[in-house]
């Protein structure tokens, strides 16, 4: 299905990624289940092994590239739909301990199959972000909260820092147009700083993952209900 070994490799390496064997099988098995599933469930537009390889699983990984995840951590991909970024960070760093949350019961369920199938361990919820970041059990419990398009920065900054433990950090995958001017209330609300802003290219594409840490407890108040978060950002 993905693209031989040898093209996946230099795939990864160009952008400084390394693959190991191990790891490409994973991804192969990643890579067929979504294409065979999502003809029953819409799960992704990209269906094309090379393309799989490059807009999914690479773009996935260059999280790992910029952002330095500490050994054993704990973190929640809020919106991973597919598993993305979050099941191409664990294939690559098995370490990690993974929550998956998304508000669609079908893609949650593809999920466990999928972690089946790579036998990788996660936890999964279903559910909506502002529900679920307000339970003591979840609650600024993560020492990462991760998101790849879900949201503007802001409203993305109400479902993601609540989850993250003060000296945690909250981690924004993004296109270029991102106008990160519009989250800059909202993260100082939520308890958060902006600690950077990484600009790169993606086989010619441009991406921006900001960087968020978490300085101080999200008020009580927050995140609003999703009628409120919708009315209006913060
Ligand atoms: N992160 C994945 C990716 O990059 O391919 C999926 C992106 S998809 C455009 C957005 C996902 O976020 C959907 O699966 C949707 O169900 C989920 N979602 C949107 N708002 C949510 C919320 N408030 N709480 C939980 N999940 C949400």
């Amino acid at each position: 299905m993905l693209p031989d070994f040898e093209i996946s490799c230099e795939k990864f390496s160009q952008c400084g990624i390394e693959l190991s064997r191990e790891a490409y099988e994973k991804f192969d098995i990643y890579a067929k289940f979504l294409v065979e599933y999502n003809k029953k469930v819409n799960l992704t537009a990209i269906t094309e092994p090379t393309e799989i390889l490059c807009k999914h699983f690479i773009d996935s990984a260059c999280l790992l590239k910029y952002v330095d995840i500490k050994p054993e951590s704990t973190l929640i991909d809020v919106g991973t739909g597919a598993g993305f970024p979050s099941i191409p960070l664990k294939i690559l760093r098995p370490d990690i301990k993974l929550t998956l949350l998304d508000s669609l019961n079908k893609r949650i369920d593809f999920l466990k199959q999928l972690c089946d199938k790579l036998d990788i361990h996660a936890d999964f919820i279903h559910g909506r972000a502002e529900d679920f970041s307000k339970m003591p059990e979840y609650r600024e419990q993560f020492d990462y909260s991760c998101a790849r398009a879900v949201a503007n920065l802001s409203t993305l900054s109400e479902l993601c820092i609540p989850f993250v433990k003060v000296g945690g950090s909250f981690i924004s995958m993004k296109g270029p147009s991102e106008d990160v001017s519009r989250g800059t209330n909202a993260i100082e609300l939520l308890g958060g700083k902006i600690e950077d802003i990484t600009d790169y290219s993606l086989f010619d594409e441009q991406r921006r993952i900001i960087t968020v840490k978490k300085i101080s407890q999200t008020p009580i108040k927050y995140p609003r209900n999703s009628a409120q978060i919708k009315k209006k950002e913060l």
